[in-house]
């Protein structure tokens, strides 16, 4: 692959399947069925990592049957029914730098599924009655800060380092105490990861893949499962996958250089079934370190991935009984609230809704773990109300709470990058997917899910059908930090005048 890294130009070949001996059963050696059966490719894990590497195995003309253990497909990325109620996992969002999510999509005759929005609020606590207060806009010499900071950091060569983005940011002598909260705040809203634990390179590498691929960012038109992941698993049925639904794979064995074989549960019963062709696993990395250190030890790095760490990343659906005044209709973080919420009133962009309905995803869940769902739902329902002052329990008509305390969303700690697993294995017919996979640096979520989900179909590819192209996986343009550094030393000047204008400097917070 030719591919170039989006941040610092380093052939991203190296983030996707890797050349490997295929010792395997050679196609050319095995006679017509056992070639049948080895071209077969088993996806364990029907999330969205899975569902591209089925949808991708599938348009190279292979026989592909996709595992889920849960009822349904769509992993994070899809709803379940709840007293009733079709709920998504977490509302989602679609930036524009979103470009293997956005073409999977279009290749799936699904574009219309998705709609741009044209602002994002953010909104402070405090104003009582009518409509919420905007965040009071920073000083011009604040402001300038904070672009300065997003600079420097674009400035950061992270090639052969990392740090912590609370080390990045606390080192910034010239950005404002409150800049800097109100950054970390952000960060933990959107990924469930406070500052010390995420990495700046990441950080770094998202904000690059957005100033180089600026554009509106796109949310669903209704919940996840009706306008993404059902009609994908139809395109995908369409194709000849053969989707099961509700088969858990407990254990694995290996010989050799190959997996020998799955230990597949299904409500009825458990069988092993001998591995004959190749297996895509694109479970979470928490369920591929149970399945043992044989195969972790497979991985490449082998055993970086029992080192990975996932957050719960909570969701707070609340169902009104009246519309809410003044009530933005796009995405709202609410700043410096303690939970780290951000929140989306689908009532006022989904169909068939003629009340509000608060979608909310709760950063800092997991400090609610220890109390009963009633109470944690009451303290985030005071909270909300400091926001959003119209708010009484009394308008409340359902609640939807889900903490995903058993089901973590993965974001990259600092120094995390050389851990996370390639596609290609040690085990010459088992390939990974999922989105914690190696990627170029701010690829996570979504995008890195349907990307590593792109890899694992190319390593497939390499094995099985090397005279075919490449799977096409597309990369997002450089900033190069040398390109930042210009900018940075440019604006020196300026910067130090804004300081003697901005507020107190960040203090360096004791671990
Ligand atoms: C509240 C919330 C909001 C989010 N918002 C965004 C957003 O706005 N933008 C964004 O890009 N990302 C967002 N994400 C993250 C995004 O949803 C995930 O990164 C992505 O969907 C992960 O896909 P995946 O296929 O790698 O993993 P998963 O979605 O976890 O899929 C793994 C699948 O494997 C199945 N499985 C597990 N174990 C087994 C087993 N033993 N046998 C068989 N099957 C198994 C699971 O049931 C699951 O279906 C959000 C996440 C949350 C929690």
């Amino acid at each position: 692959m030719t591919d170039h890294d989006d941040t610092t130009g380093r052939d991203v070949s190296a983030y996707d399947a890797t050349e490997f001996d295929a010792t395997e059963c050679d196609a050319t050696e095995c006679d017509a069925t056992e070639r049948d059966a080895a071209d077969e490719v088993t996806v364990i894990g029907g999330g969205l990592a899975g569902m591209t590497a089925a949808w991708a195995l599938s348009s190279l003309g292979l026989p592909v049957r996709l595992l889920e253990a849960a009822p349904d497909l769509g992993g994070k990325a899809g709803s379940r029914r709840i007293d009733g109620r079709t709920e998504d996992h977490g509302v989602h969002i679609f930036p524009a730098f979103y470009r293997n999510t956005l073409r999977l999509i279009d290749d799936l005759g699904l574009t219309g599924s998705l709609r741009p929005t044209h602002k994002f609020h953010q909104i402070r606590p405090g104003l009582l009655g009518g409509a919420p207060r905007k965040a009071t806009a920073t000083s011009v010499a604040e402001g300038l800060l904070f672009l300065y900071g997003v600079i420097d950091l674009l400035a950061q060569d992270y090639t052969t380092r990392d740090e912590s983005l609370h080390d990045f940011l606390r080192t910034r002598r010239y950005l404002t105490e409150e800049t800097v909260a109100d950054i970390e705040h952000f960060f933990i809203a959107s990924t469930a990861a406070e500052s010390r634990a995420a990495s700046a390179a990441e950080f770094r590498g998202s904000i690059a893949a957005f100033l180089r691929r600026p554009g509106r960012i796109r949310m669903p038109r209704g919940d996840l499962q009706h306008w993404l992941i059902d009609p994908f698993q139809r395109r995908l049925e369409a194709t000849g996958v053969k989707v099961h639904t509700g088969y858990e794979l407990t254990a694995v064995t290996t010989s050799g250089h190959r997996l020998h074989s799955l230990t597949l549960r299904t409500p009825a019963h458990t069988t092993t079934e001998h591995v004959t062709g190749h297996v895509v696993l694109a479970v979470p990395h928490g369920r591929v370190t149970d399945l043992g250190p044989e195969l972790t030890g497979a991985l490449r790095p082998a055993q970086g991935i029992r080192e990975l760490n996932s957050r719960p990343l909570g969701a707070l659906h609340l169902y009104l009984r009246r519309r809410l005044p003044h009530l933005p209709a796009e995405h709202i973080r609410l700043v410096g609230s303690p939970h780290a919420i951000t929140l989306l009133d689908v009532g006022q962009n989904w169909a068939g809704h003629r009340t509000t309905v608060l979608n909310c995803v709760v950063g800092r869940v997991e400090r609610l773990a220890h109390l009963p769902e009633a109470e944690a739902v009451a303290v985030l329902v005071e909270e909300l109300r400091t926001y959003l002052p119209g708010l009484s329990p009394d308008d409340i008509e359902h609640v939807c709470y889900q903490p995903h305390l058993a089901a973590p969303y993965f974001t990259p700690g600092p120094g995390t990058e050389r851990l996370r697993p390639h596609s290609t294995t040690a085990l010459t017919n088992l390939h990974l997917a999922g989105d914690f996979c190696a990627a170029p640096p701010g690829m996570t979520g979504m995008e890195g899910a349907v990307r590593s989900g792109l890899s694992a179909a190319e390593s497939v590819r390499r094995v099985l059908r090397p005279h075919l192209p490449p799977v096409r996986i597309d990369t997002i343009p450089t900033v190069r930090p040398g390109t930042a550094r210009l900018v940075r030393a440019a604006l020196a000047p300026l910067v130090a005048a804004a300081r003697t204008q901005a507020g107190p400097r960040p203090r360096r917070r004791r671990a």
